[in-house]
């Protein structure tokens, strides 16, 4: 364990540099506050790689998840962020400091936000990461508008799966949705669910694994295959595109045990933003009740740093040399 020093501690830590800590870390460092970001990945978070967000507020013709990526980053750095590049590995309490574990070694800070996001699990077959974000999609609210008139193919059993396929008949002529085993969506979406398959709009494949996801020569996806694991048989469904909702996996294996979290491991915090360690704050897709789009990422990174100053301003002096 390294001891203290003026060298590796901030007055604030941001973990991630996605949409949700970069907003924040315009907020504290046009303030004048000491902050610093670690990202293990890409500055941007997923907004980086997303091909075109087109719901983001502000932008009526939509823009490259990149470019969004690009000019958080470059605001969040004139003011002065430093973003590092390592992962943080473990976070500790030690009273008026923060002590987080990085591979660039121990890092201290009055306050740390946790804006880690989560990762949507992945099915893991041939052609899903071939044709990522370009015919197969992991977020309705994000994707679904740009699949108008066409047919689609949802993966998944569970409530989000049924709940997004429903949402999804807003735009797409027809979807198959393919479930590994059988349903497990509540008993009311399921009754719900009957009511589109029964106008046609939704055919339900029971006990059907999804095995390769296909393209054609342009390479857009036009076919889905998998199995009827009762018969055997192989399944080909022709489709426009693919939406995969077999979980979330957040990004909060770090800090286990250290903050309360909900049943899937999303991070629960008070109404100011504040998880159940004092003086660690959360923002975007990492914290329970969160939207999952950038808009909202953005607005919570704001408000914590908000909180943020607040909490500083009450807690401890900010002038105060680290
Ligand atoms: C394919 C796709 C398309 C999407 N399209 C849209 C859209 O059109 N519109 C929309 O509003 N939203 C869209 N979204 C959702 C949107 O991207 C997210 O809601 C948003 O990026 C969340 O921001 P965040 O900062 O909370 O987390 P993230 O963007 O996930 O950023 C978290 C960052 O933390 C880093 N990190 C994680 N753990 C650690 C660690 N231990 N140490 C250091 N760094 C760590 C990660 O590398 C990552 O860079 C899309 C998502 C995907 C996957």
């Amino acid at each position: 364990m390294a001891e203290r020093t003026k060298e590796n501690s901030h007055t604030v830590i941001m973990v991630g540099a996605g949409p949700a800590a970069l907003s924040a870390a315009i907020y504290t460092t046009r303030e004048d506050i000491d902050t610093m970001l670690i990202e293990k990945g890409v500055p941007g978070g997923l907004a980086a790689v997303t091909d075109w967000v087109d719901n983001y507020p502000g932008f009526p013709e939509g823009l490259a998840g990149l470019e969004l990526a690009g000019n958080l980053q470059k605001q969040a750095e004139r003011f002065g962020a430093v973003i590092d590049f390592g992962e943080v590995t473990a976070l500790h309490d030690e009273g008026d400091w923060k002590r987080l574990e990085t591979t660039l070694g121990d890092l201290y800070a009055r306050v740390v936000l946790v804006a880690t996001g989560s990762d949507y699990k992945k099915l893991g077959i041939p052609g899903e990461a071939e044709y990522y974000a370009r015919g197969v999609h992991y977020c309705a609210t994000c994707d679904g508008a740009f699949y108008r008139d066409k047919r689609l193919v949802v993966v998944g059993g569970g409530n989000s799966a049924v709940q997004e396929a429903m949402f999804l008949t807003r735009f797409a002529t027809h979807i198959d949705l393919m479930v590994r085993s059988k349903l497990r969506a509540s008993d009311v979406l399921q009754k719900e669910l009957q009511k589109f398959v029964d106008q046609g709009k939704i055919t339900v494949h029971l006990t059907t694994t999804t095995d390769e996801i296909i393209g054609d020569a342009e390479g857009k996806v036009v076919q889905v295959k998998g199995t009827d694991t009762e018969s055997g048989n192989e399944v080909k469904i022709d489709t426009d595109g693919v939406f995969v909702f077999v979980g979330l996996k957040p990004n909060s294996e770090f800090m286990a045990g250290q903050l309360e979290t909900d049943e899937i491991g999303l991070i629960k915090t008070d109404e100011n933003l504040m998880s159940s360690m004092k003086g660690v704050f959360v923002a975007g897709d990492i914290r329970s009740g969160a939207t999952m789009q950038v808009a909202s990422a953005v607005g919570e990174g704001a408000t914590a740093a908000l909180k943020i100053r607040e909490y500083l301003e009450g807690h401890v002096n900010i002038q105060e040399e680290v």
